[in-house]
Order: C-alpha cells, then structure tokens, then sequence
C-alpha cells in the first residue's frame, strides 16, 4: 500500500481494486491467497470478496487444496454479469457492439453510409444497438469509444481530426452521457487499442508496449506501468508525426515526411498512384487510368503476392520506413513489445517482420533485440475490445460506485 491512500475508505477503495482485478487475472483463487497475496487479513478479503457476490461479479468455483481442515472456496468472476457498450468510430466506418468483461464481443452492427452528422448516426447506431440486444440493460455498466485523435480527454471532446472530414470538437463524451445516462469515456484510437493488449492480449501486466495502428492513417500509442501514457495534452505516442524525411511528402498534419507520409495505407496508396502516373508499368494501372478506380490496399498487397514489381516495391518502402521509425521510438523508449494493429498490418504482416529487423539492427541499445515484435491479439475485433477496455479499466479501478 502506497502513503497516497491516507483515510480507511481509499485504502478500502484500493483493496477492493487489487483483489478484483486479481481474481480477473488470477481466478479460481481462494480467500486465504488473496489475503496472503496483499497483506491483508482474512476478515478484510471476507468482506470485498462478499460486496463482489452480492453484486453479482464473482461465483463460487469449487474447492482449493486443503491444508489439514476444510478445503477453501475459489472464486472466479462471473463473465457476463457486466457489459460494456464499444463505439467504434474509423476513418472507413463506425461500429458499436457489446464487450464482456472477458472481451468478448458480441452483437456487432455497422452504421450504415449517410449524410447525417456524425453524432446522429452514432445516435442512430446505439439505439438499433439496444433494440436489438437480449441481454439485461442494467447489466451494461457505460459507453466506451474510440476515434481518431486528436482528443481532449479532459471533456470528451472530438477536436479536428486530419483524416475525417467535417468533424469540427464534438462534445462525444457529454452528449452520449445526457443521451443514455452511463458514464462514457472517449479516447484516442491508438491508445484505446493499445490498452485492450494490455487488459486481453498477451502483455504481461508489468510489460511497456508501443501500439502502431497502421491502417489509412498510422497512430500510435503507449502503455507505461500498465496506464495510457498521455503526455501534455494528450499528445504522445503520435509516432504517425515523426519527421523521417524533411524533404518528404506534405502530411495532413501541415509537416513534411511524417511516417504517415511513408508508412500507412494512405502512404501506400499514393505512391502506387503515383507511379501508375508515371507509367510504372503494373496489373494495378488499368483499373486506375481506365475505370477511375483506386488502387485499394487489398488490391496492392494481393497484386504483390502475385509478384508484381510495383506492389512489391512500394510495401518494401512502406515497411523500410516503418522500420526506421520504430528503430526512432526504440532508442527513446525501450518498450517490452511493439505490436501492430490496423489494416495494413492485418492485410500485409510481413510488414512486421521487415519493420523488426530494420528496427532492431538500427536501435542502438543491444537489448532492443529482446523487444516482441507482433500482431494484434485481436484481429478484426481490437477496435470494438479496445474502445470497451477504457470502461473496463475504470470499473476494475474503481469498482464502487460503477459495478457494486
Ligand atoms: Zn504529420
């Protein structure tokens, strides 16, 4: 126990959080581990472990070994006693769904494509969303959402993203909490992302990670000490902003050769384009001078893997620069794992291996070479996991008040 927690009811308060979140990660587990655990007495641990059945999150789970009398009752949380509503809002499109709190989704819709303003169609999202659901609404504990930065996160505030048009600082936060009555947080994409690895992919709780959401644009976010780490005005882990080539591309950002210029789908997209134009020759130009049709990613990454020079060439660029970038954020952090969501990595993972093997020849520091270099735990799901991990985190830190 730290000093900061100077009355009973926050040492309390902090108890009740460790012993939980130590269930979720440790259970089936006995009231005696615990109080072992924490250093607490038995009668403390009777107590929280009695608040948590009462309200429902934890269940007896059979029987740890004895020690000579009675064997001891484990206890492990009750999965689907909470539910958590995920808002995904992307650059593509916008998505809600329900997320356990194993992080399990389930009930997932897609907004349809219309003109409306952004936050009807988000209204209109989350009111098909709760007609259609079978679960009991009491069960769902708040709204988590994530979009494209950058966010003020002391409102909720949407402020002008580079790569969605028309969004000028939308109060996300107070309007979804005036609407439906949950608490609702709203954060960055990449941070939100990045969290989810850490509550439900392969992190260990002590690990430091570097998200890199490579999909139109590339974001970027970190977990220190198992938090989010904002910076001043939530402004780190912008690795899409890094400067690799001051003679580069013009960004959306108002900078020249920001990784994003190089690295992201957008990026990839652009220097096909460009090359078509100048006459590169490739399977991917008909389509582009003749129908007007944009080379997609899946087209290029598909065209690759049927050897087209062009494809190739342009992905090899993508993931060298990629690979100096990270060999950047190495030398400046030293995270336990990078790991990479977003549709670029999903579509095309050898960018990954490319990426690490630049990253970590060009990384000054000799243990950079034990860094874990990976894909999403989550696939096509990490954004509908990642925008409930931010309830998730505030309900296993403060269970009082939220879920009992
Ligand atoms: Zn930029």
């Amino acid at each position: 126990m730290t000093d900061q927690f100077v009355n009973g009811n926050t040492v309390k308060q902090a108890n009740r959080s460790f012993i939980l979140k130590d269930i979720r990660q440790s259970g089936p587990i006995t009231k005696i581990d615990l109080a072992r655990k924490f250093d607490l007495t038995f009668s403390a641990v009777g107590n929280i472990i009695t608040e948590f059945s009462e309200a429902g999150l934890i269940k007896e789970a059979g029987y740890g070994e004895s020690s000579g009398g009675r064997p001891p009752v484990l206890y492990e949380m009750k999965w689907d006693s909470v539910y958590v509503i995920a808002l995904v809002i992307g650059v593509r499109e916008i998505s809600a769904c329900l997320v356990n709190l194993k992080g399990e989704v389930s009930d997932e819709i897609i907004a349809e494509e219309d003109s409306k303003p952004l936050i009807e169609r988000v209204y209109n999202l989350i009111d098909q969303l709760l007609e259609r659901i079978a679960i009991d609404i009491s069960k769902i504990s708040g709204i988590g959402v994530s979009a494209p930065g950058p966010i003020d996160t002391t409102d909720g505030k949407m402020l002008t993203p580079p790569n969605l048009e028309g969004v000028r600082n939308i109060s996300f936060q107070r309007l979804l909490e005036d609407r439906y009555k949950w608490p609702t947080i709203l954060e960055k994409d990449a941070n939100a992302f990045a969290l989810a690895e850490q509550w439900f992919g392969d992190v260990e709780p002590n690990e430091d990670i570097l998200y890199i959401y490579n999909d139109q644009g590339l974001g970027g976010g970190l977990i220190i000490d198992s938090r989010i780490h904002r910076g001043i005005g939530n402004g780190a882990g912008e690795i899409g902003h890094m400067v690799i080539d001051i003679d580069g591309p013009k960004c959306n950002c108002g900078n020249f050769g920001c990784l994003e210029t190089l690295s992201s789908g957008i990026a990839i997209q652009r220097r096909v384009k460009e090359e078509i134009r100048r006459g590169y020759p490739t399977s991917l130009a008909d389509d582009y001078l003749n129908n007007g049709k944009e080379p997609t990613i899946e087209n290029i990454v598909q065209q690759a893997e049927e050897g087209d020079k062009l494809a190739l060439e342009v992905l090899h660029e993508a993931e060298r620069y990629l690979g100096l970038g990270l060999a950047n954020a190495i030398n400046l952090f030293a995270p336990d794992q990078v790991i990479f969501g977003g549709m670029v990595a999903k579509l095309y993972p050898k960018m990954i291996n490319t990426a690490e093997k630049i990253a970590k020849e060009r990384a000054l520091s000799p243990y950079a070479r034990n860094i874990i270099f990976a894909e999403s735990a989550f696939n096509h799901q990490s954004n509908s996991i990642g925008a409930a991990s931010v309830i998730h985190q505030k309900l296993f830190d403060y269970p009082e008040g939220t879920i009992i």
